[in-house]
């Protein structure tokens, strides 16, 4: 199956102002998002931040409180028109995948497929067994099949009306850790080269991070962020944004000309986002990541602070600390010497790239 050709210049689903409250609570508000053709877009929040209902308003679930959705140039929802979901061309994959279970693969996969005639029900459910690379298993029950195969039928099902927009509601959730990583590889490549435009949602960073074109971070029911995954990953507009990216510590620092001024001493590190209140003396709150520090034992009187936990994560471990100057930081330490917690460590701040800061709160 070849790439479908995407328009990445062409909005196919528009969201301008939605609102969505349920009496008291608001679960969305005034959000607007384009996605454009062949675009996949991930939302991404903790919670109850309005994910699902957004999801649920595109495909015709829910309806909007205020606000237009358009698909494809075309008003679905706005306040005096409203179209059902059977009326949108939205394909849906549930978090269950909702195979029917009487059904073969190949039945499942031509469901949706009412109005075509029955050579053209073959050759399509074909072509989708071709692109989930299922081909060999077209009469098998989907008790018969992994759960990673069964979420590449749902996804061929849902695909195969050619719907506008493509909703993956937690898509990995069914999935035990390794397989996700596995299928998040998988789903991309066959959303990419079905060329759908997409909209998945999940409260796994990772996973956001990993599959998406773009990430759109959401909290108590507005956009927090949106920007390809490096973009918002490197330089997070808010302290929300960047904690819930990854584990995010906050540097106390006095900006002048050429330094700054922190609890571990002065570095020349550039900030991102242009001047600091004309750098004269300005106190900010500067993102450190773990691997943006490096603690190492030392004795007491040369400590910068001292460890207050310690995480083993595989690779390395994370250690949490407490400067001097009473912030509180996570830091790397990559050798095979451990230290515990109460012990005094020096910390230096190793990070090579511009860093991304907070007015003080
Ligand atoms: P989760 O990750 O837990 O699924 P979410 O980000 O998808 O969360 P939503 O399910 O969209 O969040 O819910 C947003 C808010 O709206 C929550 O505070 C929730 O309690 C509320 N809410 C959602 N559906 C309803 C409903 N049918 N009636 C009343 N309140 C609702």
């Amino acid at each position: 199956v070849d790439a479908a050709v995407a328009n990445p210049n062409r909005t196919v689903l528009e969201l301008d102002d939605v609102s969505k409250d349920y009496g008291h609570e608001v679960a969305v508000e005034n959000l607007s998002l384009d996605v454009k053709d062949g675009e996949l877009l991930t939302l991404l929040g903790p919670s109850g931040c309005g994910k699902t209902t957004t999801l649920r308003m595109i495909a015709g679930l829910e309806r909007p409180s205020d606000g237009q959705i358009s698909i494809a140039d075309e008003v679905i929802a706005d306040g005096s028109s409203f179209r059902k979901p059977e009326e949108r061309n939205v394909g849906i994959v549930f978090q269950d995948y909702a195979l029917f279970p009487h059904l073969t693969v190949a039945e499942n996969i031509a469901f949706g497929l009412t109005e075509m005639e029955e050579v053209a029900v073959a050759e399509r459910v074909d072509e989708l067994l071709e692109l989930v690379d299922l081909s060999t298993h077209h009469d098998k029950m989907p008790s018969q099949l992994s759960g990673g195969q069964q979420q590449r039928v749902a996804l061929a099902r849902s695909l195969a009306p050619e719907p506008d927009v493509l909703l993956l509601d937690e898509p990995f959730s069914n999935l035990d850790v390794r397989l996700r990583v596995e299928m998040r590889e998988e789903v991309r490549k066959i959303l990419k080269r079905a060329g759908v435009t997409a909209i998945s949602v999940t409260h796994d960073q990772e996973e956001a991070l990993s599959i998406s074109d773009r990430v759109a971070i959401m909290n108590d029911g507005t956009i927090a962020q949106v920007g390809d995954p490096a973009e918002v990953f490197e330089n997070p507009e808010s302290r929300f944004v960047a904690s819930f990216l990854g584990q995010a510590s906050f540097l106390s620092a006095r900006v002048t000309s050429d330094v700054i001024e922190t609890g571990l001493g002065s570095f020349n590190v550039e900030l991102l986002n242009g001047p600091v209140e004309a750098y004269n003396g300005a106190m900010v709150d500067v993102l450190v990541r773990p691997d943006d520090l490096q603690a190492m034992p030392t004795n007491e009187s040369k400590a910068d602070g001292y460890v207050v936990h310690r995480q083993y994560n595989g690779p390395s471990f994370v250690y949490r600390v407490e400067l001097h100057s009473g912030d509180v930081v996570h830091c790397m330490h990559n050798h095979v010497e451990t230290f515990e917690p109460g012990q005094p460590v020096e910390v230096d701040l190793v990070a090579d790239h511009d860093l991304a800061w907070y007015p003080t709160e």
